[in-house]
């Protein structure tokens, strides 16, 4: 027999379509340049949005051309999200973070034109103006006149001829654009489309994924230009959850006001946010009284199982995933199964500080020079991925070691997996320090490390080394007041780990350089420890 169910195209206008019905009026929170919290409602945004896409056509932008934006997390940010893909054109979040010779650098690749900037962001925007020849540049949030040439983003939205037709839409079109962070080489585009999103969406929403309902309060700190929020506004738009953006401020009293006085029941965001949320929480606990049994996705880098216990102490619960760019980002998530509820609290920390299983639809296998390593938690191999939002190349580029023969993704993580199928990170290939002859996981090091009660952070680098090629130096932020000696941490090691992997000297710092997306820099680090006196 054949199949008798109609082909419809997954398509975003159908997740729009029906926010915009069933959740017009829903809200969507902004905190404002000014610190001013505006506030709107899925009905409005949508609406909007539509005129946008509108706008977008009239002015020439053609299906599967980037449309640019520069901006922080608010609700015209969501619209530029919805707008942007109803025009048939991509959205093409610029990391706000990067060097102005990077943004240059990534705007040309993509071949941006139009660009959608915050007001407040236009100092940064013209640090690479003159290197980018974008033929409409849109100020959002303009509190004054915009500069000639330029277009203020209400007038054109005010400006629209309502009877302006839209493209019509196919899943495999292309719906969004961002670009690997570089860590391990050049930026490289990943695109995104319709039919990917609005897969992974629904997928995130999932009891075991992220757990999402109509009844939770959102606020995605993890910024809109990294890897589209983790997908969280679109999955926001299908489940019709209120959202609550931070803007510019990402420091914990103000993400922290946030979430008690707007009743946020879920937020996302890298490690580094909580770790100073639980810092503000402990140093002041009667300050906010947020909602018992909130949750917090983490991920990014790993969370430390310390992390994920002194939130359970606070009555709150960190849910660690892993991702990539590349794989839109949801890879692996940490939920402890049914069968093991009653498992031993220990058993239970452990597997919620590993990265995870894979969700629906996501294949993940981890491969050594023997194949699959086997399901003991301990032989490590290369994450591999595959599925319907993993990305199958790069835009314009061509990088094949990338993919395997046989079609997966090779992820450049090394991991090994459990018997319950967990996935644990040891590190990046890239990280790994080899001395003699040795492989020693730097990232294994510092989630010890960080669950130390003196430490508050800890990278781990291979520094060279005349005898055995490189050793690990820590590199440590101690929390207040505390300076463990290095024998201590030594000795806080030696328990779960063998000799050779005890780093040789601990580097007090005030702060670890971080990337544009929070994580640890260790290119920087290996820089500023190359010449180490051993
Ligand atoms: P970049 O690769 O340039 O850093 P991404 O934001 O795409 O940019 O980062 C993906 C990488 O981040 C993964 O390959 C992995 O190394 C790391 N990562 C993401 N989530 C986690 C996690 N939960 N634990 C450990 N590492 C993580």
């Amino acid at each position: 027999m054949d199949g008798t169910m109609m082909s419809r195209p997954l398509t975003l206008d159908l997740v729009f379509q029906r926010a915009a019905a069933l959740f017009g009026s829903v809200e969507i929170v902004s905190r404002r340049p000014d610190r001013t919290i505006s506030r709107t409602t899925y009905g409005a945004v949508i609406a909007r949005a539509h005129r946008l896409a509108q706008a977008l056509v009239a002015a020439g932008v053609r299906p599967g051309e980037p449309v640019a934006t520069l901006m922080w997390n608010h609700a015209e940010h969501v619209e530029a999200y919805f707008g942007i893909p109803l025009a048939g054109a991509v959205v093409h979040t610029l990391n706000l973070r990067l060097h102005p010779d990077e943004i240059a650098f990534i705007a040309n690749d993509a071949g941006d034109r139009v660009l959608l900037v915050d007001e407040v962001l236009l100092p940064l925007y013209e640090r690479f103006a003159d290197r980018v020849p974008f033929r409409q540049v849109i100020v959002v949030g303009a509190t004054g006149p915009v500069a000639p040439g330029r277009l203020e983003y209400e007038a054109l939205l005010e400006g629209v001829d309502p009877s302006t037709p839209l493209p019509p839409l196919r899943e495999d079109d292309a719906s969004g654009c961002c670009y690997t962070s570089g860590t391990t080489g050049k930026p490289k585009g990943v695109v995104y489309t319709h039919r990917s999103t609005l897969l992974h969406s629904l997928v995130l929403g999932l009891p075991d994924g992220f757990g999402l309902s109509a009844s939770d309060t959102l606020l995605p700190v993890v910024p809109m230009f990294h890897v589209n929020a983790w997908g969280l506004p679109y999955a926001a738009a299908m489940i019709g959850m209120k959202l609550v953006m931070p803007g510019p401020y990402l420091d914990p009293p103000s993400l922290l006001d946030l979430m008690r006085d707007e009743g946020v029941t879920i937020a996302a965001g890298v490690p580094t946010i909580w770790l100073g949320i639980r810092d503000a929480l402990e140093a002041e606990p009667d300050r906010w009284r947020l909602r018992p049994g909130v949750r917090m996705i983490v991920g990014g880098s790993a969370a430390p199982a310390q992390l994920i216990t002194d939130f359970d102490r606070l009555g709150l619960q960190l849910i660690h995933a892993w991702g990539m760019t590349e794989t839109s980002p949801l890879g692996l998530v940490s939920r402890v199964p049914h069968a093991l509820r009653d498992a031993p609290e220990a058993l239970k920390l452990s597997l919620r500080a590993k990265q995870g299983t894979p969700p629906p639809l996501v294949e993940i296998r981890v491969r050594n020079d023997a194949g699959d390593v086997p399901r003991d938690g301990r032989t490590s191999g290369e994450v591999q991925i595959r599925g319907p939002w993993v990305t199958g190349r790069y835009a314009g580029i061509d990088v094949p070691d990338r993919w395997t023969d046989d079609g997966w993704f090779r992820t450049g993580d090394v991991a090994n997996i459990d018997e319950h199928g967990f996935v644990q990170l040891v590190d990046r290939v890239a990280d790994l320090i080899k001395s003699g002859g040795e492989w020693i996981a730097s990232a294994e090091l510092e989630n010890a490390l960080m669950c130390h009660p003196g430490i508050r952070e800890a990278a781990v680098v291979g520094v060279p080394h005349p005898k055995w090629s490189e050793r690990p130096v820590a590199v440590i932020v101690p929390k207040p007041g505390q300076r463990p000696s290095d024998d201590a941490l030594r000795e806080f090691l030696a328990t779960r780990f063998p000799k050779y992997w005890l780093p040789d000297a601990f580097v007090v710092v005030d702060e670890i350089p971080r990337t544009s997306a929070g994580k640890f820099k260790k290119t920087a680090l290996r820089e500023q420890l190359r010449d180490h006196k051993w």
